[in-house]
């Protein structure tokens, strides 16, 4: 490993202090930083990066250092609570009765809809605890319906890049970001890492210094792109539009990588031919690009070897998201840059090794119902609405039962439906930090323990990273991880044995012994453990995965700074468990793929308008003008960030960023309350007028829930569709939705004519569908009616019937 550059400072805390452990950031973003926790008599008193972490290098953003104000958090949820219904109160219990509870709840659910009416989530932020041992459990109980945070997040680039190069389950992160800076060009679509990634975004800011001319790719203007030698402010969805007139120029212009594409590259023909409609002028008409920016983006990329591809949510979270992805590959393939260092396609996120629950698992008879699904992948998580649809609708059989995490709630799309729909299970179970929105519609809330109160591995998906994280501090009050929540309930159902990890008289659990269990069942892990992972007597920074051996979990490269495999296929290097570079049906870099076409989907990408958009819908765009683009910045992780003071007060309000255009047509001045709102729901909040959006499009941070304690915001998620969604993956649209805004107290019809009108005389392209596909739509079809209601046998509430989706 090379020596670390001396302005790493060791950073000393100036703060009473009788101990220093040494630990990993956890479950506020991907970038995976090495911390110092100061203690004093093993109270937190003071956060620090830790100098010798070879990613972070003593860096820390505000939700890290700001960090021991979620442990203290007076806020949190501190002990077991329950209720029959949701319009009761939650009564205080113990950790025992609130157990008994639950399995009684569930053994009544199994009796009278069968186990597969259960079903779990975890987000992505979930502990070990939750993600496998929920899992786990839900196998055990019966379950096939254990579902991931993929189809909510940005899971689908991975699965994209399965089809693509090869892999198993998910295709992923190809070079660690210390590589980056060997990288001539980088192309970073759809991400706003320095806001949320801060430390990972390090890495771009390094390339670019060592003379990286960066080209950036996003719907709206942000600190990311800021850096951007490039900027192509790319119309939703149309991305991949953009991509394949990227290729067409590449290879019209004969600048692609012949040799390369000869021997790697399977379908290139049959790509040549689906890029050549994307000449520069009609990918300027669609996707409202310049068409020398285009061109110029084409040739630098070409020209600029080593290049690599980054990026995040704004490739996944709309309908052609798997096109998208695919185009983006090619153009990493046609260059040739896959397998070298400072090339590859280094999506944030989109690399986490596949979850094993348990080889015993496999010997389960198959659960009597299939898991419930409505998207085209056969394995991958399934999509989320398909569980609203269940619960509300009892199709195709009903889902009555759900144990959840984090605050998966508002971060559902058409939350309202959501809610309605959640009315009806018999037991829902939330695994609680804090009183949010989840918490307040389920019947019984546990005190999860997290972070720092635990030890286990995290996975940083931004470096293909296992980190180990130790328990700093004992826990407080009542809380315990998600995995005695999983344990206790086992037991009490009649597998406990299942769960041999219980300890302490069964009032606490071996996280340690858990964690080196499930590293051990698969293979890309097993050369991992507890103690070569640990950054107290180990060289910091984890190991990259797959590390099948031990031997493979050292430096693998002269330029290493992080221990497992370095670059992933390289020429010469079979993927792990397989002896091929490539291991896709051709062995081949698959610019066509047969096995998305017997899928049902498109053999080469191609672009189609997603459901929501002038050309697809133009009667919708008359009442909805504009194309609504969210994401989250800082503070907005997940439920963290508004639960805790330092990071609230970065980004305290929910902002609805409009054009100076528009906010003229509408006589809206910058920090006016505006509404944002479509048939699905509705939102107020400051206006915050600036060029960072197009006049077409609007924006909003998400991360809100009206039970934040500071700034209580609607979630925007209420306008957001559950039902047309990506059909490959499932993964929501949530960067095209049509909305209109106004200033509160007008009239938002009126408002949505004058800005329909506006654009219409200023970009008719807009509304022009020069021949352009259409998505499919063929999730229209869940037209569910409810025909006998649903009856709480508690409280007697009657479920919500009659409604049909779309509502
Ligand atoms: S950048 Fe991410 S990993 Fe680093 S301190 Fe911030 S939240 Fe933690």
């Amino acid at each position: 490993m090379p020596e670390m550059k001396p302005d790493y400072r060791p950073q000393e805390s100036t703060k009473d202090y009788d101990t220093v452990r040494r630990t990993t950031c956890t479950n506020q973003c991907e970038s995976g930083c090495g911390m110092k926790i100061f203690l004093k008599e093993g109270r937190i008193v003071d956060i620090m990066g830790d100098e010798t972490h070879p990613l972070s290098r003593g860096g820390l953003c505000s939700k890290g250092t700001s960090q021991f104000q979620r442990y203290y958090d007076p806020l949190r949820v501190h002990y077991p609570q329950i209720r029959k219904s949701l319009d009761d109160p939650y009564q205080r219990v113990s950790w025992d009765e609130a157990i008994d509870f639950v399995a009684e709840r569930l053994t009544l659910l199994r009796q009278r809809y069968g186990p597969e009416s259960l079903a779990i989530f975890r987000t992505g932020r979930a502990s070990m605890g939750q993600k496998v041992g929920g899992g786990r459990f839900g196998h055990f109980f019966g379950t096939p319906n254990v579902f991931g945070q993929g189809p909510i997040c940005c899971e689908s680039p991975g699965a994209a890049m399965n089809y693509v190069f090869g892999a198993e389950g998910f295709g992923r992160l190809m070079n660690p970001s210390p590589d980056w800076k060997n990288a001539r060009c980088i192309l970073m679509v759809g991400t706003e890492m320095a806001s949320q990634e801060v430390i990972t975004y390090r890495a771009i800011l390094d390339a670019k210094d060592a003379g990286a001319k960066i080209i950036g790719v996003d719907t709206r203007f942000n600190s990311s792109m800021s850096k951007a030698d490039l900027f192509l402010m790319v119309r939703n969805n149309t991305d991949t539009a953009l991509f394949m007139a990227m290729a067409n120029i590449i290879i019209q212009e004969q600048l692609y990588d012949k040799k390369f594409v000869d021997k790697w590259v399977y379908g290139f023909d049959e790509y040549k031919e689906a890029c050549r409609e994307w000449t520069p002028e009609k990918a300027e008409r669609v996707t409202m690009v310049d068409r020398n920016l285009i061109i110029k983006a084409a040739r630098l990329f070409a020209s600029s070897k080593p290049a690599m591809a980054t990026g995040c949510l704004g490739t996944a979270q709309q309908y052609n998201s798997n096109n998208t992805n695919r185009s983006i590959a090619a153009l990493l393939a046609l260059t040739g840059n896959i397998g070298i260092k400072g090339g590859g396609w280094n999506w944030l996120h989109n690399c986490r090794p596949p979850l094993s629950y348990g080889h015993d698992t496999h010997d389960l008879p198959e659960p009597r119902r299939p898991v419930i699904a409505d998207n085209l992948l056969p394995w991958g998580d399934n999509s989320v609405p398909v569980i609203i649809n269940a619960m509300l609708y009892g199709k195709p059989y009903p889902i009555r039962g759900l144990i959840w995490n984090g605050n998966h709630l508002p971060q559902f799309p058409n939350v309202t439906k959501t809610e309605r729909a959640l009315r009806n299970n018999l037991i829902t179970v939330h695994l609680s930090i804090y009183p949010n929105h989840t918490y307040h519609f389920a019947h019984a809330s546990f005190p999860i323990a997290m972070g720092m109160e635990t030890e286990s591995i995290c996975h940083h998906g931004n470096n293909r990273l296992i980190q180990w994280h130790n328990k700093v501090i004992e826990y407080q009050h009542e809380h315990r991880p998600d995995l005695f929540f999983y344990a206790k309930l086992a037991q009490k159902l009649g597998f406990g044995d299942k769960f041999p990890w219980l300890t302490n008289n069964d009032t606490d659990v071996d996280e340690k012994g858990f964690t080196n269990w499930l590293l051990n069942e698969d293979h890309m892990t097993r050369g991992m453990s507890s103690f070569n992972l640990d950054p107290e007597h180990n060289p910091r920074g984890g190991i990259m995965w797959p590390a099948e051996t031990e031997a493979e979990a050292t430096y693998q490269d002269p330029e290493a700074t992080l221990r497992g495999k370095w670059i992933m296929y390289r020429e010469g290097d079979p993927y792990p468990g397989t002896d091929s570079r490539f291991p896709t049906p051709s062995g081949k870099i698959e610019l066509a793929s047969p096995a998305l076409e017997k899928l049902g989907w498109d053999r080469v990408p191609r672009h189609r308008e997603g459901s929501e958009s002038w050309i697809a819908n133009p009667e919708r765009a008359r009442k909805y003008p504009i194309s609504l683009n969210t994401c989250r910045i800082t503070a907005s992780f997940h439920e963290g960030g508004h639960w805790w003071p330092w990071a609230d007060e970065l980004i305290p309000d929910r902002y609805i960023q409009i054009h100076p255009e528009l906010a003229k047509i509408l006589g809206i001045e910058d920090g006016d309350t505006v509404v944002l709102e479509n048939d699905r729901g509705s939102i107020d909040g400051p206006a915050w007028v600036t060029e960072m959006v197009p006049p077409w499009g609007c924006w909003v941070n998400f991360g809100f829930d009206r039970y934040q304690p500071f700034h209580p915001y609607e979630t925007v998620n209420v306008v957001i569709d559950d039902i047309i969604k990506d059909p490959v993956y499932g993964q929501i649209q949530w960067k095209s939705m049509a909305v209109r805004v106004y200033l509160k107290g007008t009239d938002g019809t009126m408002a949505a004519s004058m800005i329909h009108d506006y654009l219409k005389k200023k970009y008719p392209n807009l509304f022009n569908d020069d021949g352009v596909l259409l998505g499919t739509y063929k999730d229209r079809n869940w037209d569910y009616e409810e025909k006998e209601p649903w009856v709480d046998p508690f409280s007697g509430a009657m479920a919500v019937a009659g409604l049909k989706t779309g509502e």
